[in-house]
């Protein structure tokens, strides 16, 4: 449409028809996820990292992240000096933020569960932590000390022992990650850092690699969390069995839910902060008012071409994954949210806390006004590991229990399996499996 402002973001124009649910999760727009294009390429150099080890992790190194590197494990020294070096307001801001997350995280610790199911018989499911888990954070493109922090605080919480940290190399600091990652894994405890990136890194972390004269060995972890790009993405998809994943990450996406009383400004300034991450970022206005869309589009105007990283946003609000989704009311926008389940969901409409609890399908949800993603990101107490591509439908973001799984403990008595020895008699019998049923009725044979 021409003449229309801030032209390039695209309009759905869902009114005057209804849909079912499925109409609309196919209806509106998404980044492609394009996994299976690096699938080959990430399975041979998993298969290299796990026959060849160091000397496959050192190779890959220098091929694509430019450094020559003896033994990935960075020297505690390196975390200290970075610690002191850091910039007084970032530290505080670290600091802040683990403070936070970690009074939400503490709080998500699962209580067990102890039931009497008959006299004598009882069953627990208990929780524990995974015994050690490896967690990513990206660093080719930008570096993300926030992703530390948000990685490392529920893992603390669910109790684990062991926890491994990994990020690729720089070459601009002397082949380790980036100094700030570095001085966020200090504030946090964590001693044992490798400077290594991409798919080689989820293999070292999977497989482990043994010691060798290059130095100590990398013992395998129970669970690989993390984002990452596209590789990252590809080997966690790859060696999930051998261990355990956390969600997909695959482009980041806000969808925003407003109404006519919306205030543009601010949904314009977050439609662009979710851009700025990545060209191939999801930007989405879902709402009942057309006046309110014009307005944002009109604030667009003037804050797109304003921010630093223009091109990129530009581009990702050009994508086909951005656009303005119109609908006829506040409940067929809450449809087409939950239909999409985004990663992230605004909800910028009179009583959002009761449109909030009508919505059954996100990652994330930030409520009002106040609560912007870009708060989520850093300091909320949430977490911002969330799942992407519409995988909210069966998946959480980060949280306790990503590092915990829960034990059924069975507890009976004589009496107890006595009382129900019959039940599980016939029922072995049923299955042609009467060894089972043996097995009960032994203990009760005079
Ligand atoms: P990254 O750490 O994910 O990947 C860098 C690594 O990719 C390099 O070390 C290299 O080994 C590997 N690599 C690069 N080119 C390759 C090739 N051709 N073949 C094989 N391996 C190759 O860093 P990135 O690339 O900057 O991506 C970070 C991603 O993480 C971004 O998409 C960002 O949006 C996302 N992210 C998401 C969150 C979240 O919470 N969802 C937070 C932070 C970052």
């Amino acid at each position: 449409q021409t003449g229309q402002p801030f032209a390039s973001l695209r309009t759905i124009d869902l009114r005057g028809r209804t849909h079912t649910p499925a109409q609309l999760k196919a209806v509106m727009p998404r980044a492609e996820t394009t996994t299976d294009v690096a699938s080959d390429a990430v399975a041979a150099i998993i298969a290299d990292v796990r026959s060849r080890g160091f000397a496959a992790l050192s190779e890959l190194a220098e091929k694509f992240d430019g450094v020559r590197q003896d033994h990935p494990r960075v020297p505690r020294r390196a975390l200290i000096e970075a610690l002191e070096n850091l910039d007084p307001a970032v530290r505080s801001g670290l600091e802040e933020s683990i403070r936070r997350a970690r009074m939400f995280a503490a709080a998500q610790r699962p209580a067990d569960v102890e039931v009497d199911i008959a006299d004598g018989a009882k069953v627990t499911h208990r929780w524990v932590p995974v015994n050690r888990v490896g967690l990513y954070v990206p660093g080719g493109l930008a570096v993300y000390p926030s992703s530390v922090v948000m990685n490392v605080v529920p893992a603390q919480a669910a109790g684990v022992a062991s926890l491994a940290l990994t990020s690729p190399p720089q070459k601009e600091f002397g082949g380790l990650p980036h100094p700030t990652i570095l001085a966020a894994a200090e504030l946090l405890g964590i001693e044992e850092v490798y400077a290594m990136g991409g798919a080689q890194a989820i293999a070292a972390l999977a497989y482990g690699i043994e010691e060798s004269e290059a130095g100590p060995a990398l013992e395998p972890v129970d669970v690989v969390t993390g984002p990452g790009n596209v590789f990252v993405a590809t080997a966690k998809r790859l060696v999930k069995g051998v261990v355990g994943i956390d969600a997909e990450a695959g482009p980041t996406e806000i969808a925003v839910l407003a109404d006519a009383a919306a205030e543009p400004k601010f949904v314009a300034a977050d439609l662009i902060s979710q851009a700025e991450h990545d060209p191939n970022a999801a930007s989405v206005l879902v709402t009942d008012s057309p006046e309110l869309a014009e307005a944002v589009r009109t604030e667009l105007d003037v804050q797109v071409p304003a921010t630093k990283h223009t091109e990129r946003v530009r581009t990702a609000l050009a994508g086909a994954q951005s656009a303005v989704v119109l609908v006829d009311s506040l409940a067929d926008g809450i449809a087409v949210c939950n239909a999409y389940g985004a990663e992230h969901l605004e909800i910028h409409t009179a009583d959002a806390n009761a449109v909030a609890g009508r919505v059954t399908n996100a990652g994330a949800i930030f409520v009002g006004s106040y609560s912007p993603v870009s708060l989520g990101d850093y300091c909320s107490g949430s977490n911002h590991v969330l799942p992407t591509a519409g995988t909210s439908a069966f998946s959480s973001g980060l949280n306790v229990t990503t590092f915990m799984r829960a034990i059924q403990v069975i507890d009976y008595g004589r009496n107890a399996l006595e009382e129900v020895s019959g039940h599980v008699v016939a029922l072995s019998r049923a299955e042609d499996l009467p060894a089972h049923g043996d097995a009960v009725s032994i203990r009760f044979a005079e």
